[in-house]
């Protein structure tokens, strides 16, 4: 490609920049007439070898020091438009580093980045009349005079801010995006709403009350502030909300209107709140201790309706000596029990559970213990009964007994090899020969 002026690129400059800059100053005024859309969105993309080539001339690497990660998008190069108006007016291009998303202001100005026109609030786009300072929409010239001022933040912190923000971002929930190139518009506007939530307890609030008015009085805690959780999770600095959650959740509770009636949740956030994988939120469908509206099988995103076990749980209250699931831990792993076993058995009528609303599901399903004791043993039997094998992690469990030890009998001829499984079988046990040996082992200690 040949242009009559070739100006030097710059060695910070931005790639997508110095395209803006040539055609300015070969005297066109609209980049789409003259560059073709994939070299465009090449040096949007910082794709230097591409441009390079494209016309000819080697031109410089961007080169921007980013420390902050996102599990928004996989490469930190922000494709929509950006400047700084001191860097256009004293040296007359544009920074790469405008295309750090983590970046809000010039690091040599110190002042805020435009991406909005403050006169129309349109987007800017890459277009030549940025480079005379202008609005790319509405030919306006850009000042900063007037827009939302934000403080000067870490990069880790405006990572936060946009994580923040995209938790209230109508749509698709940051937990199902695939992480991809930084497209984000209006990308100040984010970072300021996302502060504002991070910051504000009265934004926070109006947040929370939000989330809760989703779910049933009965919903425990970690099911509607699921979002809540996930951001707290994946925060890289320390906020002033963070330490607000519990009292805030305590007065949105209180304070909240007539509850809402039916959640439906997708099945990830489903599966967490349960503690149980996707596999196992299946097998609690057929017998429609949740729903699956869908004729789809369960995957990450299909919607579960958790109105019939909220509807059904509460109606029972503890009994005296019913204890929540989390104080039995112990005994759930020992019979290789969870959540999903219990509800599926109380369907059946095998085990009475109780409910009283709580942090989590565990602490707020109550049942006996000796129930579950019972349940255990009838379950082991059943699956000896299979002939269904278990790992080394999981005999180990079962039994208490250490990998030496259940080696060492394995070697004395008590726990056989499982037949049908050859390759990695001698980690495999079968539950039989498991029970049997822990009731030889109860008898020893009785
Ligand atoms: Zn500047
Ligand atoms: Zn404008």
């Amino acid at each position: 490609m040949n242009f009559a002026v070739s100006p030097t690129p710059m060695s910070d400059e931005s790639l997508i920049g110095y395209l803006v800059r040539l055609i300015h100053l070969n005297g066109y005024r609209y980049m789409r007439r003259i560059l073709n859309k994939p070299l465009i969105n090449a040096a949007v993309s910082n794709k230097t070898e591409e441009v390079s080539n494209a016309l000819g001339r080697q031109l410089p690497y961007p080169n921007y020091e980013v420390t902050a990660i996102n599990t928004l998008w996989s490469l930190p190069t922000l494709t929509q438009a950006r400047i700084c108006l001191k860097c256009i007016d004293e040296h007359g291009y544009i920074k790469a580093e405008v295309q750090n998303p983590f970046l809000t202001h010039c690091s040599q100005h110190a002042i805020e980045l435009l991406d909005t026109c403050p006169t129309c609030n349109r987007q800017l786009r890459w277009e030549t009349k940025l480079i005379k300072g202008h609005c790319s929409e509405c030919g306006l010239r850009l000042s900063t005079a007037n827009t939302p001022s934000l403080p000067a933040l870490s990069q880790p912190e405006v990572a936060d801010c946009l994580l923040a923000s995209a938790m209230l971002e109508p749509g698709e929930k940051p937990y199902f995006i695939e992480p991809k190139l930084c497209t984000l518009e209006h990308i100040a506007t984010r970072v300021k709403r996302g502060y504002n939530l991070l910051t504000s307890e009265r934004q926070f609030k109006v947040w929370v009350l939000k989330l809760l008015r989703q779910f049933p009085a009965s919903a425990p805690q970690t099911m509607c502030l699921y979002d809540v959780e996930y951001l707290f999770e994946r925060l890289q600095t320390q906020w002033p909300v963070q330490q607000l959650r519990e009292t805030c959740y305590q007065a949105c509770y209180v304070s909240r209107a007539e509850p809402a009636d039916c959640p439906v949740i997708p099945a990830r956030q489903a599966a967490t709140v349960l503690n149980i994988s996707l596999e196992t939120l299946s097998t609690l469908t057929p017998s429609q201790i949740v729903r699956n509206p869908g004729i789809c099988r369960v995957h990450a995103r299909t919607k579960i309706d958790f109105s019939p076990l909220l509807e059904v749980l509460p109606l029972y209250s503890p009994q005296e000596q019913m204890v929540p699931i989390s104080n039995q831990i112990k005994l759930l792993q020992r019979y290789d029990l969870d959540l999903a076993n219990l509800l599926i058995a109380r369907c059946d009528g095998k085990i009475a559970l109780a409910y009283r609303r709580n942090a989590c599901f565990y602490s707020s399903i109550y049942c006996d213990p000796k129930d579950l004791v019972r349940l255990g043993e009838e379950e082991l039997k059943q699956r000896s009964n299979r002939a269904e094998v278990v790992t080394l992690e999981m005999a180990m469990r079962l039994t208490g007994l250490s990998q030496e030890e259940l080696y060492c009998r394995r070697k004395n001829g008590f726990l056989p090899v499982p037949k049908y499984f050859q390759s990695g079988s001698n980690s495999l046990f079968y539950i039989s020969d498991l029970v049997k040996l822990i009731r030889i082992n109860n008898k020893l200690e009785a």
